[in-house]
């Protein structure tokens, strides 16, 4: 440890010490304040050991605090600061994000710093490794293999020495001896170095003029280094990717560095792929599945600013980058940046923010942008630019909707007699088909036809689904499984259980009877389960070994397949049940981009709604193309409701073991909540109530909902009745602040 290491304070050294607090990324709010005797060594944001009781653990120096400034804990009682950590500080403006993110969520600092802190490793002294390289005066007379040994290093590249040999094609000896005869000499190297660099330089995709004009006003935006937001809606497959790369070519020529997220990291080969092909090689990817080694070397090359851009989830929204100069969010509209557990976040509005402080532009893109961005766009708050056509002339897909009710499939089938002749069309043109069920497994219900038992999870309010290939009725939620019984387990009667409802298996298993030889593959998150399945099967299709594809919604996104020129939904209508006030606009987003999957290229592309309402706003908006009408109504009932983005939501979810408890706790701080309400108005509270999901993981969940509008910020007041009330331990709040699910 550093020799300022005290773990005993001698008064005298505390007295010429100056005071530091600082930020440990654990559960904790406040900062904890200790001394150093060299101030000057610890800007702010630098990274420190520190001794917490018995332990010692890594924090950020968040503030220098004045001598004149009272604390709570006498100086004689503060420890000393360890080690610096020898990498460059966080910068600025992301703890300037985690402040403010803490803030807006209500989540703890600390939690908030260790999602900047992801990778403890990355903050340790950095590996080395032996190199090689010749010493000058080398003997001339030498034998073969040495002789080429020399040659390889000629180039004065040192080189580790399985590199070397290999490289001379020698045995390891051939290198060992030449170091022992002192021909070699040893240099220590980083054990990793930065990935060659995405070249700007290289020529790109010709752009049509719509697209010219977009990508010249983001680089613009690029250039002048302000804070700014910009909308790209574009319909799919009009070139979006091909014009925020200008965007990114730009800030690569100004040595700025790039964050770009992506809602399905698993499903990013085909963006690294298009990457590779206009800038020569491909970022880093950035995701919490990547090995330790990885993401280690990665946060440090970003820190060191060797990184200039990364390709991520919502967690590379953390990264410590010191030189970014754009932020850009692909899918803009995707549920999957709302981050549902541990720090409760929205990576795209945090994304917004991040772009705020560190003074850069951000780009949102979609082809189904949220409401609550096109809102933004027409208020003036972010630029909009619009690409109406797909690009090379492809037109989009007609979309028509097949009445349940007047064309229903046969009996215990799910694909109706229209979508049945639409793939058999499909495939004796030699063209691919999706059949797009946003639904896993086999059955998502199984009851007795005896008692009507249904079988449920022990451990959540949730049907157990039945997965076929396993062979077992899992959970969902909790990953409870149990053998599919033989006998009702209510009561008793033999051989009477029975499955309701379908899933992508079951999709399967029909369109096997129906088109026996064509070759299909099912994908979903059970099949595809990181990058390196998702770049196999998209290779297949790819190279036409796959013919018909069912999928969940894993299936929906960005990918661009020249051949599927049909595709079928089986349940149109499956998202919108239920109480979501987004379930509208949801649905409308998941089928309009998964009928942008039809039709890519020179053949036209067909999609087919199976729905029993088809006169309903979503799928009139589908199938006639109007997303104005629907997007104008939708805005319309949220703000007469006062929902977002008119008003503002925040949840609170209670749960625990007792329901007694969780209930009686959730109606003290509703009670607590209505009698402390701002005195003019505008904000409600609603609940309690038993949550949708009311049991989960054995957990009792009751919910509160807050509404207000613009004016307010939930915040302030959540934190004041929070703090009022006693709530016993058992119980667990969680702050939702604008929740997207309400589960
Ligand atoms: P979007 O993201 O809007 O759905 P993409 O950027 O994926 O659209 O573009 C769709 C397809 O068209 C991609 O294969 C892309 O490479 C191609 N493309 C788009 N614009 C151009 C262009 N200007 N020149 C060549 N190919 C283009
Ligand atoms: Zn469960």
């Amino acid at each position: 440890m550093a020799p300022n290491d005290a773990t005993l304070t001698p008064p005298e050294r505390a007295n010429s010490a100056a005071r530091i607090a600082v930020l440990l990324p654990l559960a904790i709010d406040t900062v904890y304040d200790y001394l150093t005797t060299d101030a000057k060594s610890v800007p702010e944001g630098t990274f420190v050991r520190v001794p917490l009781g018995s332990r010692k653990v890594t924090g950020v120096v968040w503030r220098h605090v004045g001598d004149e400034e009272k604390s709570e804990l006498a100086r004689s009682k503060l420890k000393h600061i360890g080690a610096i950590l020898p990498v460059p500080a966080m910068p600025k403006s992301l703890r300037e994000l985690v402040e403010w993110v803490a803030e807006y969520t209500l989540a703890k600092r600390g939690a908030v710093l260790r999602m900047a802190m992801s990778v403890p490793s990355a903050l340790e002294p950095a590996k080395m490794r032996t190199a090689y390289v010749a010493v000058e005066d080398a003997p001339k007379c030498l034998t073969p293999a040495r002789k080429r040994v020399l040659n390889v290093l000629a180039d004065g590249l040192p080189r580790g020495a399985t590199e070397l040999a290999r490289e001379a094609s020698v045995g390891a000896g051939v290198v060992r001896a030449l170091a022992k005869a002192g021909t070699l000499h040893q240099v220590m190297l980083p054990a990793w170095s930065a990935p060659k660099p995405p070249d700007w330089r290289l020529p790109r995709a010709d752009l049509s003029a719509d697209q010219h004009t977009a990508a010249h006003h983001l680089a613009a935006r690029v250039e002048a280094a302000e804070f700014s937001v910009t909308l790209l809606d574009g319909v799919t497959g009009s070139g979006k990717t091909e014009v925020y790369f200008e965007a990114v070519a730009k800030a690569l020529e100004l040595g700025r560095q790039v964050i770009v997220l992506l809602p399905e990291i698993a499903l990013s080969a085909q963006w690294l792929k298009r990457f590779r092909a206009s800038f020569g090689t491909a970022p880093p990817v950035w995701h919490s599945e990547l090995g330790q080694r990885i993401r280690r070397e990665t946060w440090r090359a970003v820190a060191a600013g060797e990184v200039r851009i990364v390709v991520g989830a919502r967690s590379a929204l953390w990264l410590p980058f010191s030189k970014l100069g754009l932020i850009i969010v692909d899918e803009e509209h995707d549920g999957a940046f709302k981050q549902e557990d541990g720090v409760i976040y929205h990576a795209r509005d945090m994304a917004v923010m991040r772009a705020r402080l560190t003074k850069c532009p951000l780009v949102l893109s979609s082809a189904t942008p949220s409401l609550e961005s096109l809102t933004n766009v027409k208020a003036g708050r972010y630029a909009g630019l619009h690409l109406p056509d797909r690009h090379g002339g492809a037109q989009l897909p007609a979309i028509e909707t097949v009445d349940m009710r007047s064309d229903p499939p046969p009996r215990g089938a799910w694909i109706s007699p229209p979508l049945r002749d639409a793939l058999t069309e499909c495939f004796a043109a030699g063209q691919q088909a999706v059949l797009f069920l946003n639904r896993r497994g086999y059955a998502p219900l199984t009851l007795c036809r005896a008692c009507g038992h249904r079988l449920n999870c022990p451990n959540c309010s949730a049907w157990l689904v039945l997965h076929r290939f396993t062979e077992t009725l899992t959970c969902h939620h909790c990953g409870y499984f149990r053998r599919p019984p033989e006998v009702c387990p209510e009561c008793e009667a033999l051989g009477r259980m029975a499955t309701c409802g379908p899933g992508v298996e079951r999709i399967a298993e029909e369109a096997a009877a129906l088109f026996p030889n064509i070759t299909r593959e099912i994908v979903t998150s059970d099949t595809v389960t990181g990058p390196g399945e998702a770049a196999d099967f998209i290779a297949r299709i790819e190279n036409l070994e796959i013919d018909l594809v069912i999928g969940t919604q894993i299936i929906a996104k960005g990918h661009h397949f020249p051949l599927l020129t049909l595709v079928g939904v089986v349940d149109a209508d499956l998202g919108l049940a239920g109480g979501d006030l987004r379930a509208a606009e949801r649905t409308y987003q998941l089928l309009h981009q998964v009928a942008g999957r039809a039709g890519r290229a020179q053949h036209a592309g067909r999609v087919l709604l199976q729905t029993y309402i088809p006169d309903h706003p979503v799928m009139s908006a589908l199938s006639s193309g109007k997303r104005e009408d629907f997007l104008a109504r939708e805005a319309e009932a949220r703000e007469l409701h006062g929902q977002p983005p008119t008003g503002r939501l925040a949840a609170v979810i209670l749960s625990g073991r007792n329901e007694a408890i969780v209930a009686n706790t959730a109606l003290a701080l509703a009670r607590l909540a209505r009698g402390n309400l701002p005195a003019e108005g505008g904000m409600e509270v609603f609940g309690p109530a038993p949550a949708p999901l009311a049991l989960l993981r054995g957990r009792y969940r009751y919910r509160l909902l807050i509404k207000c509008s613009r004016a307010h910020m939930p915040q302030r007041w959540l934190r004041r009745w929070l703090g009022a009330l006693k709530a016993p331990s058992r119980v667990s709040l969680r702050v939702d602040v604008d929740p997207y699910s309400f589960n």
